[in-house]
């Protein structure tokens, strides 16, 4: 296992479970990188049933990790989507039969801290904020010793096994799995997997929230507004992050500028439109996402090799465990896109 992020912690604890012996291998230590931070929304919520499907799968993943570490991993605040997304989510979720409320001139009772409401809200009541710290020190505990600090800087086909080399020298193992984030695509690279290589800026802002009790997580993309996603961070703080167009994001603008203009956007915006938020900046969180993937993931397989990468995946990663557990040991496809 390379990587232990959210997903590669995930599939390792799914092949310990399953009797299998893992070494999982992380150049920072695990959570540092994409998966970093205090919370995640999860929803059901997406533009195909397919995902939906997946998503509830994944609400069952998260209930029994939960059971696991006796507290909640998931916080049941719900999640309301608004703006162009709302008709074709909807439709979606409909296909699916999966369970959802319409909100139009009630929707002071949701408590959103804005100041105008959109018309008209798509409710996913099974929707929520995950409890992300919470999630990694469960896995890194089952991983336990099978969790090393260590960079792999190459990878090689040997017959029908592979070799993982790191600083501390080669491991030879009959499976990898490539779950490494931004570090995916060069490693694949090497092993003849093609996944995307172009890479973006990200960064959300937290800002302190005098709405009391727990809030509904919120992702809008109406007219005129950035598109944003919203939620509760903790007690009292209320994050924001927009996705903003590729002039302010594009890699070559580089990190410094991306978040200075993301962050002067989104104080504008929480400043114009938001209501008991702010805006000042308590907390910035940045990442790499990679340009134009939306929500799902893709396998990619080369002989010993699998690699995965998708944006959002989070929310699906007990699910994305179980996937890809069985995907290193029993094979898959080439290639299988989750859409
Ligand atoms: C600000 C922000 C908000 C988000 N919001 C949501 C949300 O609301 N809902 C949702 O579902 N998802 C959300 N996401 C996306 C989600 O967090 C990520 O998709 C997910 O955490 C990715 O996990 P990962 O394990 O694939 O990658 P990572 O967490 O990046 O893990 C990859 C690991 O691989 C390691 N690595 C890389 N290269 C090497 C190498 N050569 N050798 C050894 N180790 C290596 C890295 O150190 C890293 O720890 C958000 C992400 C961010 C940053």
């Amino acid at each position: 296992m390379i990587g232990a992020g959210v997903v590669g912690l995930a599939s390792a604890a799914a092949l310990l479970d399953r009797g299998h012996d893992v070494v999982c291998l992380d150049r920072l230590g695990p959570m540092a990188e994409r998966s970093t931070g205090t919370s995640r929304i999860f929803r059901l919520a997406h533009n195909s049933a397919t995902l939906i499907d997946l998503a509830r799968q994944a609400r069952a993943g998260w209930t029994r990790w939960s059971e696991a570490t006796g507290q909640p991993l998931v916080r049941d605040v719900g999640c309301l989507v608004s703006g162009a997304l709302t008709l074709p989510w909807t439709a979606a979720m409909r296909k699916a039969n999966a369970p959802y409320e319409i909100v139009g001139a009630d929707w002071a009772e949701l408590r959103l801290p804005v100041r105008k409401a959109p018309d008209v809200l798509l409710y996913d009541v099974t929707g929520g904020a995950i409890e992300t710290v919470r999630t990694g020190e469960y896995l890194a505990g089952v991983l336990g010793a099978a969790l090393r600090v260590a960079t792999v800087y190459a990878l090689e086909q040997r017959d029908t096994a592979a070799r993982v080399h790191t600083p501390d020298g080669p491991l030879d193992v009959d499976a990898v799995l490539i779950a490494a984030g931004a570090g995916t695509s060069p490693l694949a690279a090497q092993v003849g997997i093609y996944t995307p290589t172009v890479l973006e800026h990200h960064v959300r802002f937290t800002f302190a929230t005098s709405r009391g009790g727990p809030l509904r997580s919120w992702i809008d993309q109406s007219p005129g507004m950035p598109s944003t996603y919203q939620h509760m961070a903790g007690p009292g703080r209320w994050t924001v992050g927009a996705l903003f167009d590729n002039a302010t994001l594009a890699w070559e603008v580089g990190r410094d500028e991306a978040v200075r203009a993301s962050r002067e956007a989104v104080v504008d915006y929480v400043r114009e439109h938001l209501d008991g938020v702010d805006p000042t900046v308590l907390d910035e969180l940045y990442c790499t996402t990679m340009a134009e993937l939306g929500d799902g993931f893709h396998l990619r397989r080369n002989g010993p090799f699998t690699a995965v990468y998708g944006d959002n995946l989070f929310k699906f990663a007990p699910l994305l465990g179980d996937l890809l557990a069985t995907a290193v040991t029993d094979g898959t496809e080439d290639a299988v896109d989750y859409l």
